[in-house]
């Protein structure tokens, strides 16, 4: 017997596991009551982790060989890794040659390791030259990223789950948490238990697990956030309750916000909004830290919020309005009191942090900024970091669709499942010239349109960093020898990188000289190379060594190599919360406030389509059920997809519970069971997101199947952001006449 400690792979809670072995198989998973994520505790999902992986799955879902699939036919036929890394170097310099290096395009995952997202964004904006490499992050939490840089700066939340312990009022907007961060939920649910004046308000067009348990939830409109932080702001300048020390002393550009809500007033914010003024003046009243006659109290207001702000077309205005709120009432630096973003994946956090995403660089850098392309360039050894601006999720399919871009390599993520616009994605796949994906399980979708299938290792196989919502990086650690032939995510980047660069600079020393042989210490050099990017910068990690969190634990971010020896036995410590002294990391020192208005939605409904559909977890599945799909009584609490409407709606189309319904929207439409449920308003709708193919028929507007929801879903996007608008698509719901 063993036991391992590493950290769960689903979500940004990112709980500390202990995992038990006998030596060859994975017997139990315990939470580790060390970690400060979750001090013991564990969700469904993370508590039956190792019968995920178990001898069967592994035989049954798991790539474990490369394949090569002549004509994208059927399962392919086995290939030796040298074979199938020389043959992908060779078809990528030749396109890249051919149609220069913007031809390319990398789409990898929240769910690699930082040293991965490392590595692969090395690979494409160091070595190829190309900027083309994006993060299915991009669609879980771009706009969170945007809004803290727009307002405070940088990308970085300022606040940390004890804060859950001090807070007075907790805000939580579009965020199931209950479902979604299950074990944070606990958290919250002891803290109220603790503090039964703790305030928690909901928003959120649905009635879900966590509005259900607020004290005031407002329902609002889909996509009518603005118009509610506007007029909160609108209520508390009318009431007198903004801090106006604060304000002095630490923000510019308030009097333009000001400008800007002063026709959000609470009968429009009631019209918009369809909420009532009593709800805005309590919600208001609360966040702002006020008693009934609107006395200060000293309350302290944590702000969580998730998809709901940010998988939307003003994702960044959404996220900024809300710290807006925060900044107007000097909620922020202090214990119990920030905006704090939870992130969807375990380590979106960590591509974050090395740049992966298609408009960033290493450490918080900009890629637009040319002051920052000259210190990565110099830093990574390469004569320049191209300035043309990557292609982001979106636009990198459907710059695949339109032939610009003609190899895909795609690593640890389905976007022929999870990606908006469905049919455009088939036909990116489809018409590019050559797809590699890199993939621990060969069942996924996106598997499908692959010339070369690329066995990677996963959890409680890999050697790595992860880094959760509260900025704390933590160690992920092998449990298992990798199965097969499967091999790390950045050993198979760095190999690939290794050919190319007999190509494209022979001669020269490589750029990536990390120990594919030893996966510790290759690892660990990686892992070195990133924290010293990060030195000087806003997230400074020099201070964190792989022997720092191995004999400390986990740590937040920022904590920088101490300029003298720590005394003997003192714990390294990084930094809980941000912006305690009130000085943000911009030119001035002062946070900014945005003055943004409210828009519509991109797709508003309209007669042919009079449905307001979301999409959204489950508390038992993760992502698109490649890993939980495996293990059948995680089906017990959600057994088969159906669309939630409201009893009022299925009387009036003359629907009853239970009826095959066809879902259509202007893109596609899936066939699926219609639920009557009163957790959606009437005219909205909602489908879990993770049902694939093989439970939900998904064809585009001409008839070419499509995997799951997102056939119906729209590719509009956030302008600051580009996350894409998953939480609203207008749709029919009509009746399927069965033979
Ligand atoms: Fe894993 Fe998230 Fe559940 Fe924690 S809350 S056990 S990180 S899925």
């Amino acid at each position: 017997m063993a036991t391992t400690r590493s950290t769960c792979p689903y979500c940004g809670v990112g709980c500390g596991v202990l995992i038990d072995t006998d030596g060859a198989h994975i017997t139990g998973v315990r939470g580790d009551p060390e970690h400060p994520a979750n001090h013991g505790r564990l969700c469904t999902k993370g508590s039956t982790l190792h019968l995920t992986a178990t001898p069967a799955v592994l035989q049954q879902a798991r790539l474990l060989q490369p394949r090569w699939r002549a004509g994208r036919q059927g399962p392919g036929t086995p290939l030796a890794w040298d074979a199938a890394l020389d043959q992908a170097a060779t078809r990528l310099a030749d396109i890249a040659q051919a149609h220069g290096p913007d031809a390319l395009g990398f789409y990898v995952s929240g769910q690699l390791l930082t040293e991965d997202y490392y590595v692969f964004n090395k690979l494409a904006k160091g070595l190829l030259g190309t900027n083309n490499i994006d993060t299915n992050s991009r669609l879980c939490m771009s706009s969170a990223v945007a809004g803290y840089k727009a307002t405070l700066g940088a990308d970085a939340p300022p606040a940390c789950y004890e804060d859950v312990d001090h807070a007075d009022c907790l805000f939580i907007a579009g965020s199931n948490t209950a479902w979604a961060h299950p074990v944070l939920y606990r958290r919250i649910e002891q803290a109220r238990a603790a503090r039964p004046g703790q305030r928690m308000v909901v928003v959120d067009p649905r009635r879900t697990d966590t509005a259900e348990q607020a004290d005031l939830h407002l329902a609002i409109q889909p996509g009518t956030d603005v118009m509610l932080f506007n007029g909160m702001l609108h209520l508390m300048l009318w009431e007198g309750w903004t801090d106006n020390a604060y304000i002095a002393a630490h923000t510019t550009g308030f009097d333009a916000l000001k400008a800007r809500v002063r026709d959000c007033t609470p009968a429009e914010v009631a019209r918009v909004c369809g909420i009532a003024e009593a709800d805005l003046l309590t919600a208001t009243r609360w966040f702002a830290g006020r008693d009934a006659d609107g006395q200060p109290t000293g309350g302290r207001t944590l702000s969580l919020y998730c998809q709901g702000l940010n998988q939307s077309s003003s994702g960044t205005d959404k996220n900024a309005a809300l710290i807006n709120l925060h900044l107007a009432t000097g909620q922020i630096g202090r214990p119990g009191a920030g905006p704090f973003s939870l992130t969807g994946q375990p380590n979106a956090m960590g591509g974050r942090e090395v740049g992966g995403l298609a408009n960033l660089l290493s450490a918080h850098r900009d890629l637009a900024n040319p002051d920052h392309r000259a210190e990565v360039a110099a830093f990574w050894g390469v004569p320049s970091v191209p300035a043309t601006p990557g292609k982001t999720a979106v636009e990198l399919f459907e710059a695949a669709a339109d032939g610009a871009v003609r190899a895909l390599w795609i690593a640890c993520t389905n976007p022929a499942q999870s990606m908006p616009d469905q049919a455009t994605v088939r036909r990116a796949l489809e018409r590019a010239e050559f797809v590699v994906v890199q993939e621990a399980f060969g069942t996924t979708a996106t598997a499908r349109y692959a010339d070369l299938l690329l066995p990677a290792t996963t959890w409680a196989e890999k050697t790595g960093t992860v880094t959760n919502s509260e900025r704390r990086i933590s160690r992920v650690r092998p449990a298992l020898p990798a199965p097969g032939e499967a091999r790390h995510d950045w050993v198979i980047a760095t190999q690939l990188a290794q050919r190319l660069e007999a190509r494209l600079r022979p001669g020269l020393p490589t750029l990536f000289p990390y120990d594919t042989a030893n996966a510790d210490a290759g690892a660990e050099a990686i892992w070195n190379e990133h924290r010293e990017t990060t030195r000087g910068r806003d997230l400074d990690i020099t201070g964190l060594s792989w022997a720092t969190l191995d004999r400390h634990g986990p740590q937040q971010w920022p904590c920088p190599e101490p300029t003298s020896p720590a005394p003997a036995g003192q714990p390294v410590v990084g930094a809980a919360r941000l912006y305690t002294d009130g000085v943000f990391p911009t030119s001035d020192g002062r946070a900014r406030f945005a003055a943004v208005a409210w828009r519509p939605v991109a797709e508003p409904r309209s007669a042919r389509y009079p449905f307001s559909l979301t999409t959204g977890r489950l508390r038992d599945q993760w992502h698109g059920m490649s890993r939980t799909g495996t293990l059948g009584r995680l089906f017990a609490h959600v057994p088969e997809p159906c669309v939630q409407v409201h009893p009022q709606d299925l009387e009036r189309r003359r629907l009853h519970d239970g009826q095959l319904v066809q879902v259509r929207s202007a893109r596609g439409s899936v066939v699926l069971p219609v639920q009557a449920s009163t957790s959606v308003a009437p005219t909205q709708a909602f489908i879990a997101m993770h049902w694939g193919s093989e439970y939900l028929g998904g064809r585009s507007a001409d008839g070419q199947p499509l995997a799951g929801v997102n056939a119906l879903t729209p590719p509009a996007f956030c302008p600051g952001s580009k996350q894409p608008e998953l939480k609203h698509t207008a749709v029919r719901i009509d009746p399927v006449d069965l033979p």
